[in-house]
């Protein structure tokens, strides 16, 4: 059984309702989710739109192996309504992202996968969620914890964490 941390990103449609459907998809079929951290809302990174990203970490436990475990997460992107675009070159607006940040502390560098997430370090809209989930988490290859990273990350665009009411979603 493997300890993953999955960064699930939305800026396309209803993100909330979106990230319930790929927590339940995830449990059904990639193993037990034991944790979701706080949501977050991010701005564009890399690329121009007005829609603003709804950003969250799951903390999964799995039998999957890593290129299963990357099958099913972009099975259930497609699922959820992703299109991807061939003509697109870079980043583009999207209903669900979700990217393994880390396999317990495995280091795989293969033609499909690339765990730790290669641009982990430099996104404060995967550091702030992982910092809320395991902010004592060691990166296996740089050796900084989660805050390390947070507090070494040379991106400083707007992330911003969603306080819900209590009568809304959470
Ligand atoms: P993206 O369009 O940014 O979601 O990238 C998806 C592609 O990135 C997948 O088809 C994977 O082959 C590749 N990839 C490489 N490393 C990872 C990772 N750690 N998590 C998810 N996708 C990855």
């Amino acid at each position: 059984m493997a300890t993953c941390y999955v960064l699930f990103g939305s800026n396309l449609g209803d993100k909330e309702t979106i990230f319930t459907q790929a927590c339940l998809l995830i449990n059904n079929r990639c193993g037990a989710i034991r944790d979701v951290s706080a949501a977050y809302e991010s701005e564009p990174w890399g690329f121009e739109t007005k829609e603003w990203f709804l950003n969250r970490v799951i903390v999964l436990e799995t039998d999957l192996v890593p290129e299963d475990l990357l099958d099913a997460l972009l099975q259930i992107e497609a699922e959820l309504g992703r299109v991807r675009y061939p003509d697109v070159k870079g980043y583009a607006s999207r209903t669900a992202d979700l990217d393994i940040l880390y396999y317990d502390d495995r280091v795989i560098r293969t033609k499909r996968l690339v765990v730790p997430h290669l641009r982990l370090h430099l996104r404060r809209f995967a550091l702030m969620p992982m910092c809320k989930v395991a902010p004592e988490l060691v990166h296996p290859v740089l050796h900084m914890t989660q805050l390390e990273l947070l507090r070494h990350c040379p991106d400083n665009s707007f992330v911003r964490e969603i306080c819900y009411q209590s009568n809304e979603k959470q």
